[in-house]
């Protein structure tokens, strides 16, 4: 089976932005997938040698109120189909609301789930790391899906123990 990886996160840290990278396509396959919706778009991804599916998802738009309704049901869909999840969070903004509630769903899903910062491009980590930390997701992935670092090494560490 081929693994599936899902992207989360709050509108606007970058998930499309890294679908596009790991897809190297403005407008990856959408079809063929049971299941598939308008709001969550599969890519067919090969990335470093490794071959996987990717799922974007609309994020949450961060006025809702309460947890269920903070995350959207496309991205609570996207954590059920995939094998791995993404959890992108914006270096710049550091941690927002939003970022907290949805952590507080993905620490208790029972599948492996990386936070990710991303937008790490001309910060010092020192800035933003030790806030991460506070959503008790362990160690942060640093990146910066727009140009590329750090995401070679990303997909080798969440794809390697598959
Ligand atoms: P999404 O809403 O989570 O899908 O976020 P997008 O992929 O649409 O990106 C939101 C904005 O962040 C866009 O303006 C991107 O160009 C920008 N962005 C994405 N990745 C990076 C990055 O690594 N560094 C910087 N500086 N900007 C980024
Ligand atoms: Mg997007």
């Amino acid at each position: 089976m081929v693994p599936v990886i899902a992207l989360v996160g709050r509108p606007n840290v970058g998930k499309s932005t890294l679908f596009n990278r790991l897809t190297r396509s403005r407008d990856a396959l959408v079809a063929n997938f049971p299941g598939l919706t308008r709001d969550r778009k599969y890519g067919q991804a090969e990335y470093n040698g490794y071959n996987f599916i990717v799922i974007d998802t609309g994020g949450i738009t961060g006025d809702e109120q309460g947890i269920d309704a903070k995350m959207a049901q496309q991205s609570l869909q996207a954590i059920e189909e995939a094998d791995v999840v993404l959890f992108l969070v914006d270096a710049r903004a550091g941690v927002t609301t939003g970022d907290e509630a949805m952590a507080h769903h993905l620490r208790k899903i029972e599948k492996p789930v990386y936070l990710v910062v991303n937008k790490t491009d001309g910060i010092d980590a020192d800035s933003y790391a030790a806030d991460f930390y506070s959503l008790s997701l362990g160690d942060c992935y640093q990146i910066a899906a727009a140009h590329g670092r750090g995401v070679s090494g990303l997909v080798e560490t969440i794809l390697d123990p598959l």
